[in-house]
């Protein structure tokens, strides 16, 4: 494949950044990537393992020059890391995000944003519950979606590169406005986060009394549970912090569903249940058929 961008600088050295750079590596997408995350722990790890062409001690010196800069950071930290980088942005620069959340990172990251340089957001669907500069693996992005946010005001070829980008690095891209974005997150993924969290703090309450034995037979589903509520805890509470009202909306739909589901339980109502859960398993085939996990029988993720 050939090269898109002579230079790109990765602000944030985690999970998303490190297996965008691996996935650069693996195609030649890019003439130089720079690197740089806040500690020097993480800027020294990237060196170590050969993260980045080039770990930069300083925000400044990593973005000089880039043609694409790309924040992938915390959400919360989105709109003062765009003011630390603005005044060295070169001009007709495309600037691009990662964050869970889109119109949050809009309103925070656009005003501090010179004229002359193009603002692109863009999620890529792919993730794990690891994070950190070692984390990262070339194969993340591959058959998952990356949706980038435009609408009218958007630069068409700042979009359209970006867009070639994330197809290179094996994503399926599609465009979406920032809202619609939030509301369908909060669906597939901000909700089922904070219910893991939630189940697996009952059961850790529940683990006090029963005396470790609800780790000891830890059946699939609880298992499940505890790999989605061992993300990243920085991560999670911006998401939750700056997606307030899709989160609200749906878990507001998912507290009526839970009650209808406990009326049936206490009332015996089996037609209910088997009826509720002929329908959910019809939605898990839906992805399975649309190629974004496998019918493995522990979800594709194998023993570990
Ligand atoms: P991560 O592994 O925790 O890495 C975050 C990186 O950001 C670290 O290198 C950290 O540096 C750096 N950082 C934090 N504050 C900073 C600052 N003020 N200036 C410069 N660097 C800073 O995170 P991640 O999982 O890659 O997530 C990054 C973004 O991608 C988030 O916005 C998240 O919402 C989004 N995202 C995550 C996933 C997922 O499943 N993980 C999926 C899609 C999108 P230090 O190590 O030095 O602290």
């Amino acid at each position: 494949m050939s090269q898109i961008y002579d230079r790109v600088a990765l602000i944030g050295l985690g999970l998303i950044a490190s297996s965008m750079y691996w996935a650069c590596k693996r195609d030649g997408l890019v003439g130089e990537v720079t690197g740089y995350a806040k500690s020097t722990e993480t800027r020294d790890t990237a060196r170590r393992i050969g993260l980045c062409d080039r770990v930069c001690d300083t925000i400044e010196e990593a973005v000089k020059d880039a043609d694409l800069v790309v924040l992938c950071v915390p959400v919360g930290v989105m709109g003062d890391v765009a003011a630390q980088i603005a005044p060295h942005l070169k001009a007709g620069a495309t600037v691009s995000d990662v964050g869970s959340v889109k119109r949050f990172v809009i309103d925070v990251v656009t005003p501090q944003l010179p004229a002359e340089v193009h603002f692109v957001p863009a999620h890529p669907l792919a993730g794990t519950e690891h994070s950190g500069p070692e984390s990262g693996f070339a194969e993340l992005f591959d058959n998952r979606w990356c949706l980038l946010v435009t609408d009218d005001q958007t630069d068409r070829t700042a979009a359209d590169t970006l867009k070639s980008f994330w197809i290179a690095m094996g994503s399926n891209v599609e465009e979406m406005d920032a809202d619609h974005h939030d509301l369908v997150l909060s669906v597939t993924s901000h909700t089922p986060h904070l219910i893991a969290y939630t189940m697996v703090g009952v059961a850790d309450d529940l683990r006090r009394v029963s005396e470790s034995e609800v780790i000891k037979y830890s059946a699939s589903g609880f298992r499940d549970f505890t790999r989605i509520a061992a993300s990243d805890p920085t991560m999670w509470r911006d998401v939750f912090l700056s997606n307030k009202d899709a989160t609200l909306e749906i878990l507001g739909r998912f507290t009526e569903e839970l009650f209808a589901l406990q009326r049936a339980i206490r009332q015996g109502d089996g037609a209910h249940l088997h009826d509720y859960f002929t329908r959910t398993r019809a939605i898990r085939r839906g992805i399975i058929e649309a190629g974004q996990d496998t019918d493995a029988p522990d979800f594709g993720r194998g023993a570990s």
